[in-house]
């Protein structure tokens, strides 16, 4: 595939620029009389050197060839291509296109064509002009920190959506998350349920607030918290649950708001992947005592970072409002009656978040609508099952998410070959019991460590055209070619 791209140095450039006309591609790999690479020639490259006086019939040889960008054999290409996608893949004054790959004795072993494989991120954020002009007005009206009109219309606007009556604004999930937690009053001594499957932060909050985590496995229909678990490990010391409504996963809120009310359990609901998500019509979000979203630039709504708590309750909401704000009294001003934090959001931030908001709607469809075509591309491969659709339980799509029919040697083989073809493609969130700093607090875990080690998670960019989904589709259909012949 790559023969038309090879042009020996005892060649001159009037060959290599015939070899070009004749491969129609704007570049030729220079090799050694060993047939090592010296370096790459583009056409740019032989324009300037005869508008500097060289003649056509000059041998390659005597070029100089600074050093070039190339992919080593076996390279996972997703990662070595992520800084130069950054940089929309320019390399000095032009932007790459072909690249060689080369085995360890500088031989060249295939070629990289970046047009048709250019590196493909597993999220990016979906932020336009609205965004923009927000940020702009924002930045012009001089309220850079956390004062400023957009803060409070992004609390007003985002709780609205959600359908709850107070919203908190503040720096991240995270902080959203120990804000909940303190405003409950869960503190030393006392215990807080999590999942098993979920992002780290969910229990790095738990222990923010210097608190005792129980981790307990999640059910296999939603892949969501199992209520008989909790039921199981709770004890006199446990003060709250946090749900989290894991990858656009909807908990059963019904189950949940029973178990918390049997035992007297707070329930947090963690949102951060779920924004829009609902569960019996109403959003998630609005079933807790308090739930909190993450804006962090991968999630369904970003604001770069940033994160919010939603709550009925004005008292909490007026405990959240001051310890975010270094516990200064809502009344004296530099009055500090309890030790808080700096947890706030900047309105830059805000009015990013309102324009997200205002387009909410669209964003949600189109991911649902990437998902869709995932789904009728994939489906005829017979490689995976994807995440349930469950009565009562209205998912939305943060990252397109399946299982691999099949065992976790099959998923990581996968994970490899679409790497190798420039597609970021993920594994699940490791079971949080796997860890070493939190295994201490694990209870049982099967259902996470199945799913966790069979999971996988597409790219999931609605900003680009979702063509790239067939070149998803024909990178694993080559890996499943190979691997049927062997
Ligand atoms: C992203 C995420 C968070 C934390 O959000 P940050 O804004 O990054 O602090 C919390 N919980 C879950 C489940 C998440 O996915």
């Amino acid at each position: 595939m790559h023969n038309d791209l090879l042009c020996s140095y005892q060649l001159t450039l009037l060959d290599a620029y015939r070899k070009m006309n004749t491969s129609q591609k704007e570049i030729v790999f220079v090799l050694d009389e060993e047939e090592r690479l010296v370096g790459v020639l583009t056409d740019g490259d032989i324009r300037r050197l005869i508008a500097e006086g060289r003649d056509f019939s000059t041998s390659l040889s005597s070029l100089s060839y600074p050093s070039c960008k190339l992919l080593m054999e076996g390279e996972d290409m997703a990662k070595a291509l992520e800084p130069l996608a950054k940089d929309g893949f320019k390399v000095g004054t032009g932007v790459v296109r072909i690249l060689p790959v080369v085995n360890h004795e500088s031989r060249v072993v295939d070629a990289v064509d970046l047009r048709e494989t250019a590196f493909l991120p597993v999220a990016s954020p979906d932020i336009g002009t609205k965004e923009f002009n927000y940020l702009v007005d924002a930045y012009l009206s001089g309220w850079i920190s956390s004062s400023g009109q957009y803060i409070g219309q992004f609390e007003d606007t985002f709780s609205e959506y959600v359908g709850v009556e107070h919203g908190v604004a503040c720096s991240n999930g995270t902080s959203a998350l120990h804000l909940a937690l303190l405003a409950l009053g869960v503190g030393p001594g006392d215990e807080v349920i999590v999942p098993d499957l979920t992002f780290a932060a969910t229990i790095n909050a738990v222990f923010h607030a210097q608190a005792t985590p129980i981790i307990v496995d999640v059910e296999p229909e939603g892949w969501t918290i199992d209520c008989d678990e909790i039921r199981r490990h709770a004890s006199a010391k446990t003060k709250a649950v946090i749900a989290v409504h894991v990858y656009g996963q909807p908990c059963d809120m019904t189950a949940l708001r029973g178990v918390c009310d049997d035992l007297g359990l707070a329930l947090i609901e963690d949102c951060a992947e779920a924004h829009g998500a609902k569960f019996d019509g109403k959003m998630v979000g609005s079933f807790g005592d308090i739930s909190c979203f993450s804006f962090f630039a991968n999630k369904i709504l970003t604001t770069g970072e940033g994160g919010m708590c939603l709550t009925a309750s004005s008292e909490l909401a007026d405990t959240m409002r001051k310890l975010r704000d270094h516990g200064m009294s809502r009344e004296k001003k530099y009055f500090h009656d309890t030790v808080g934090f700096n947890y706030r959001m900047t309105n830059l931030q805000a009015a990013i978040g309102c324009a997200q908001v205002s387009r909410i709607d669209e964003i949600s469809d189109q991911r649902l609508a990437l998902e869709r075509a995932y789904r009728e591309a994939l489906e005829p491969l017979d490689l995976f099952e994807f995440q349930p659709d469950l009565e009562r339980r209205t998912r939305t799509v943060w990252l397109v998410v399946a299982l691999v029919k099949g065992d976790s040697p099959t998923r990581d083989a996968i994970i490899s070959a679409l790497r190798r073809s420039g597609i970021d493609c993920r594994n699940f969130f490791y079971p949080l019991s796997d860890m070493p700093v939190y295994a201490p607090y694990k209870t049982k875990s099967e259902v996470t460590q199945s799913l966790s080690e069979r999971g996988l998670c597409f790219p999931t960019t609605t900003t680009l055209k979702p063509d790239y989904v067939e070149r998803l589709r024909d990178a694993l259909l080559e890996w499943q070619c190979n691997e049927a012949t062997g």
